[in-house]
């Protein structure tokens, strides 16, 4: 079995192998540069171990020739004895970059023997003994097992009797006496000590590095983000070379465009007299590459060429980490850079124009979940601010605005052109109207699917939920955070793209620009096969979806047109005895509802509009029984005589109240037991349409009926519609599709038979995933949700991304079975799953004709969506 290659064996297509790093080093002594010689163990030798617990047989010979051909290669000599010595790098790289979650080894080869030499060819004591205490240090720590602290407390102790800053200013002496003392250090706490022999210091940091794909960081770390435990991490033999030789050596990372602008201008912080830790610990302030330029003009017109190389080898973005020993450059790694969202989109289009790489490729390049936090404002990173609290980042961007703690004053300051932030412990519909009179949206309470931040999400709002630090004082208008008080009228920032609340104003960066954004997702649209539509209520939604480019309206729900001061009129239909005051009523509702729609209509002007009749549960409409009560108590209590409303109200309060009114008496039910709410939705809409008909518009009006279980609730629903149609256009002029939410399991599993009376179906997965779970959203979110998630019980959010086993089957039934009964059916998808990447690549697979999300994440639908056509994506190249 062959368990080690030569980085001049392999190339980049060998990451599975060698490991990203390792592939990263053949390809570029493939490429001929002027990489430092080295070899790499395998991620199969990885696997032996892990299983085993030893290496593999056979492996160490392999090794020993590998390193009696790297002595040869570079006329160096592991453990001295004359010429320039040996030090090796030994490093883990598994296939997927994991950053800092394995282990390294460096400066290893040295020993009392080699120290004198490397002083010697260094021509400095200081530098020797140096590398001697790095490596006690790291080889200490990370193979041997001591504790980490305890070195650095020792080199703080060091410094402070020498009064210096930094170790850089420790004398010879200094560090022969940390070496001497580390390892008294070492052998105290661990039992052991650092072996003088270089190959026995090796063969334990392969070992260690081998170990440390098992270690609880890095277990965490592919739990994360989806890494399989079975890849193993190979192990990278590399020759070192001294960036900390004096001020014609140095140490420097470099990316070869700006990985946070995307500019196509190479960046890099460069290190005098340093080895590359030192450049990450941000221990001293960094050269720009201009400034290497003027320090070392070849150096940097050399690193030029080699970044120039790279990029035109991997056709991507790359970032480098190189040393200059004694004025001679070298490069030590290189991989795919990681890149800010805005980067990404910027890059993928450069590079098609280049044509370094295809449209396709490009469309792939960019991870459709960044688009969102593309279109908001965002916190200057660079603020470096501390938060007051930081809670889920449930709807992106960042907003800044004084604080408010009702729903109407916050309409109110708003009117008078006040920039406000709505605090609440949680939102109910009753806070609608301040929501979208806020710039942002802060909670104490709720996650990511809860009131606030749906409907935030909805409004294209940002939203922090759930800050549980917060202590909200609704009643008195106050939020603490310990000794920090907020009233009315202070200033916060809230950014929910991270979930941090901040006091007073944040400044804020500007998102990426529309124009190049708007350039790829046009690139997206030729690729993809499914429709995306919007969710949207009100014309300023529409406007703003179609701008963004949907293909229309796939929900409105009306839901809102119910909320608000026409409460009151739907109070009156439903209480009142007077045959007279509730046609009043249902004839103002109706003439309201109209303009609701005609809104609407002509935002989508020539694109189908879904309407969704009433869904929500009746009690919703009604005061609570609570308030009602405590109204009657206290009128007694100032002697008043009962008031006659309040009680007929009270009675129907009780006649309506239901224990699970998620399961109760809403929806098509509700639809079927008080017609006339339906027939008044029905006839509004048909009217707005005959409005913008007559205005000389192309309404495309679809009336679509929610929460259907048989065929035959939605044939009734038909019928009515079917009526109230001829009533309005008694020449039979129009063409309304009709069809139904599919949310219940039933109405998936009896999709045929449904199908033969619908034109369409919209899958309602939040509504599917409560009832195929059997659990409420809400209360699962504020109990025992978290909790399933991160003991893994439940794999993934099912209300985020679709459960494709459960849920997904049902979608896949209905549809099939949908189609098969009635060829010409359209399926959508409108759940908050439709502007969800990996719900959608599912939605693709099943063969849906489109999806419908909020107007944020239509971008990242159109561009998940070609993606999903494409089929996989580069996604994780981008943070
Ligand atoms: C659904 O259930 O997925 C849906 C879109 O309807 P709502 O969220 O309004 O219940
Ligand atoms: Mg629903």
């Amino acid at each position: 079995m062959r368990y080690v290659y030569d980085f001049a064996e392999g190339s980049k297509e060998n990451k599975e192998l060698l490991g990203g790093k390792g592939a990263g080093l053949a390809e570029m002594t493939r490429l001929g540069l002027h990489v430092p010689p080295g070899f790499t163990v395998t991620t199969e030798a990885c696997r032996a171990f892990m299983k085993d617990g030893t290496l593999p047989e056979g492996l160490w010979a392999q090794v020993s020739a590998a390193m009696a051909r790297l002595e040869q290669a570079t006329g160096r000599r592991l453990g001295g004895g004359g010429g320039i010595p040996l030090l090796v790098s030994v490093r883990s790289g598994a296939k997927f970059s994991m950053p800092g979650m394995m282990d390294t080894v460096l400066d290893l080869g040295i020993n009392e023997l080699v120290a004198k030499e490397i002083a010697e060819w260094a021509g400095s004591d200081r530098v020797a003994w140096d590398i001697y205490r790095r490596f006690t240090q790291m080889f200490g720590k990370v193979v041997l097992g001591a504790p980490g602290e305890a070195f650095e407390q020792f080199l703080a102790e060091l410094r402070s009797r020498r009064g210096v800053e930094y170790d850089s200013e420790l004398t010879a002496d200094d560090l022969r006496e940390a070496t001497s003392r580390f390892n008294e250090l070492i052998e105290a706490t661990t039992g052991k000590s650092v072996p003088q022999e270089p190959m026995d210091q090796l063969r334990a940091a392969v070992e260690a590095v081998f170990s440390s794909w098992g270690n609880r960081r890095a277990r965490d770390y592919r739990h994360i983000h989806g890494i399989s435990e079975d890849l193993g991490t190979a192990c990278n033999v590399q020759m070192m070379v001294f960036g900390d030789l004096g001020s014609d050596s140095g140490s420097g990372v470099a990316f070869t465009r700006d990985p946070s602008s995307g500019d196509a201008t190479p960046y890099g912080d460069y290190l005098p007299d340093a080895q590359g830790e030192d450049v990450v610990a941000g221990i001293r302030n960094t050269l720009t590459l201009d400034q290497l330029s003027q320090l070392h003009p070849e150096i940097h017109a050399e690193l030029l060429t080699v970044m120039k190389r790279l990029e035109a080898d991997y056709r991507d973005m790359c970032d480098i980490e190189f040393t200059v020993e004694k004025e001679v450059l070298w490069i030590l790694q290189t991989r795919v850079g990681k890149r800010t969202a805005r980067a990404a989109v910027q890059l993928a289009i450069d590079m098609a124009d280049e044509e370094l790489i295809d449209r396709a490729e490009a469309v792939r390049r960019v991870d459709p979940a960044s688009l969102e936090q593309l279109q908001r404002p965002r916190i200057d990173e660079q603020a470096k601010i501390e938060p007051l609290a930081v809670g889920v980042a449930a709807s992106p961007g960042a907003a800044v605005g004084s604080v408010v703690f009702d729903a109407d004053r916050a309409v109110e300051l708003a009117g008078h052109g006040s920039r406000v932030i709505l605090v609440r412990h949680e939102t109910t519909p009753d806070d609608i109207h301040g929501m979208a009179a806020a710039q942002g949206i802060l909670t104490s309470r709720g996650g990511k699917t809860s009131h606030a931040a749906v409907v935030a999400r909805g409004m294209g709002k940002p939203a922090v939920t759930g800050a549980a630090k917060l202590e909200v004082d609704e009643a008195k208008g106050e939020l603490k955070v310990g000794s920090t008080v907020v009233i009315e009228g202070d200033l916060l920032t809230i950014d929910g793209t991270s979930g941090a609340v901040y006091v007073g104003e944040v400044p804020l960066v500007d998102p990426v620009p529309a124009p190049e954004l708007e350039r790829l997702l046009s690139w997206a649209d030729e690729f993809r096969a499914l429709g995306v539509r919007a969710n949207a209520d009100t014309p300023n939604d529409a406007i703003r979806a179609r701008a963004a480019g949907a293909e229309g309206i796939g929900l409105a729900r009306t839901e809102h047109m119910f909320m608000g001061e026409r409460l009151g009129i739907v109070q009156r239909i439903i209480l009142s005895e007077d045959a007279a005051d509730r046609s009043t009523a249902l004839d103002a509702l109706r003439r309201l509802q109209t303009e609701d729609f005609e809104g609407l209509l002509e935002a989508m002007d020539g694109l189908p509009v879904i309407v969704r009749l009433l869904d929500p549960p009746l009690h919703e409409f009604l005061p609570s029984r609570f308030e009602l009560e405590q109204e009657r108590r206290e009128r007694a209590e100032r002697g008043e005589a009962p008031d006659e409303s309040l009680a007929r109200l009270e009675v129907a309060v009780g006649r309506w109240e239901e224990h699970n009114p998620m399961l109760g008496l809403r929806g098509v039910r509700l639809g079927l037991i008080v017609p006339e709410l339906y027939r008044i939705q029905v006839g509004a809409a048909l009217e707005a349409l005959r409005l913008r008909r007559q205005a000389g518009g192309d309404p495309r009006l679809e009336i679509m009926v929610p929460l259907v279980s048989t065929a035959e609730e939605l044939r009734r629903v038909r019928d009515m519609i079917g009526e109230e149609r001829t009533a309005l256009f008694p020449d039979g002029e129009v063409d309304i599709p009709v069809g139904t939410m599919i949310e219940l399991p039933r109405a998936a599993l009896l999709a045929g038979d449904i199908a033969r009376v619908a034109d369409f179906f919209s899958f309602g997965t939040n509504d599917l995933t409560q009832t195929t779970y059997g659990l409420s959203r809400d209360d699962a979110e504020r109990s025992f949700l978290p909790f399933f998630l991160e003991e893994g019980i439940y794999p993934n959010n099912p209300f985020q991304t679709i459960d494709e086993e459960g849920v997904g089957r049902l979608v896949e039934i209905g549809t099939l079975e949908g189609k098969a009964a009635n060829p010409g059916l359209v399926v959508g998808l409108c759940g908050e799953h439709g502007g969800d990447p990996a719900s959608i690549a599912l939605c693709h697979r099943i063969g849906l004709d489109y999806v419908s999300c909020s107007p944020p994440r239509i971008p990242v639908a159109r561009l998940a969506a070609a993606q999903a056509a494409l089929g996989g994506s580069m996604a994780s190249a981008s943070t």
